[in-house]
């Protein structure tokens, strides 16, 4: 089908996530039809630079021969068999190996299928605990301008009103605090002795707009919890998998949360998968007979997948030597250097970075939407990029180069003295 006739039937048929579909229907779309290495290709042939890895996900770049030759060998075995009442050979050995590679103490594995449901899978875990224990905690505490993902619980978490204003009513309320030490420490004062549980996003909020959370903050609120008997739930569906210059986010603090959410990179960005790891703690809250009705009552279809898992198994080995996450850090340090100079720009309010998560706040221009003049004026030049607001994001896949890098700093520039007032 050629470019013409896919739009069409994009436009009569496909409504977008998170997508003015108003504004999406008056102009002409990008569609991608292929990729190879750190580029997609659409349907016209053209090449750009993938520099938010697919919605924060990819992580080897494109057609990464190592995953896609995992992803044929499965299929030639089973793509999908179900995990309750069975179990299937690429999830058991996945789930050994995320327990080996996390931050020690979380040995269990609940698979699930997107970011929001290993949050909302680790805030149940949490509540039922809480239920079981007999201590009875209901009440969550959350970072101001959270971003947990779309489903119903994970938005009572969320804290960003364009997005989760409108479900108010059905929604259950949550104690809200800056990532602040001083916040941290108020808000336990006040709330740490019914609290079910603390959620954040180690290290730094992405959708928050890359908001980077003061060095001890995660450690801080680690003790905090173990003090006032309160769950820690890191969500590191963003942080995880390589993206801030350890494999999880929580290393750098030496930090195990009680609970611990990956999704996005945890396939390599190639298939949908999440998990939501626990301790032997919580899992044994969980274990009795059937008529004590301890059992966590929770699963989907795709729970697991055979295809995804074997994804994700390829994708883990490519860490496994050590030499990828020394390059990301020699990378980023490079990265972070090449943005200094587009830090000086009198349009750019504040560059915040962690690894290679990337936030560019813009000054905000009335009446302008210039996160998005910007993305569209980098796409003319051949690179995909997504803002949040007036924050232009750079995220690109651990597969980026210097080169590339370069590249994607340059093409910011160049749009940003284009498109800025
Ligand atoms: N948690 C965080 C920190 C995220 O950044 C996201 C998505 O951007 C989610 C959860 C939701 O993930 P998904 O879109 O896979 O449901």
């Amino acid at each position: 089908m050629d470019t013409e006739a896919l739009t069409a039937i994009d436009k009569r048929h496909l409504w977008h996530p998170f997508t003015p579909m108003r504004v999406w229907l008056d102009e002409q779309p990008l569609i991608i039809a292929a990729a190879e290495g750190n580029e997609l290709i659409d349907t016209d042939g053209r090449r750009y630079l993938d520099g938010v890895s697919s919605l924060w996900c990819n992580v080897h770049g494109h057609r990464h021969p190592a995953i896609d030759a995992a992803i044929r060998a499965q299929l030639d075995r089973v793509a999908h068999s179900t995990l309750l009442g069975l179990a299937s050979v690429p999830s058991i050995e996945l789930a050994g190996k995320l327990a080996f590679v996390a931050p020690p103490g979380l040995t269990k594995v609940f698979y699930s299928d997107s970011g929001s449901t290993a949050v909302e899978i680790a805030l149940k875990i949490a509540f039922q605990a809480h239920q079981l224990r007999g201590t009875k905690r209901t009440k969550f505490l959350v970072l101001d301008n959270a971003y947990h993902g779309d489903t119903i619980g994970s938005v009572s978490l969320g804290g960003i009103d364009l997005f989760h204003q409108i479900f108010q009513p059905l929604l259950f309320n949550t104690v809200r605090l800056q990532p602040t030490i001083e916040a941290l420490e108020a808000a336990f004062s006040e709330h740490g002795a019914d609290a079910a549980a603390l959620v954040v996003e180690p290290l730094i909020q992405g959708a928050a707009g890359m908001l980077v959370q003061p060095v001890g903050f995660l450690a801080r609120a680690r003790s905090l919890c173990d003090t006032h008997g309160v769950l820690l739930i890191c969500d590191e569906v963003a942080t995880g998998f390589g993206r801030t210059g350890t494999l999880f986010a929580c290393e750098q603090e030496g930090v195990t949360p009680d609970l611990m959410c990956v999704a996005k990179g945890i396939s390599g960005g190639y298939l949908p998968l999440a998990a939501t790891l626990a301790t032997d703690a919580l899992f044994d809250t969980f274990l009795g007979a059937p008529a004590e009705r301890l059992t966590f009552f929770h699963g989907h279809t795709y729970t697991g997948n055979p295809l995804a898992c074997a994804a994700a198994l390829a994708s883990l080995a490519l860490f496994e030597d050590g030499s990828l996450m020394n390059r990301v850090r020699s990378n980023a340090a490079h990265l972070g250097n090449r943005l200094e100079k587009l830090g000086t720009l009198p349009r750019v309010r504040e560059i915040r970075r962690r690894g290679l998560m990337v936030g560019i706040e813009l000054h905000p221009a009335e009446g302008r939407r210039l996160g998005l003049e910007v993305c569209r004026a980098v796409r003319d030049k051949g690179v995909i990029l997504r803002p949040l607001g007036d924050v232009i994001v750079l995220m690109p896949p651990l597969s980026f180069g210097p080169v590339e890098l370069d590249r994607l700093v340059e093409v910011v520039h160049e749009a940003i003295d284009e498109v800025c007032p």
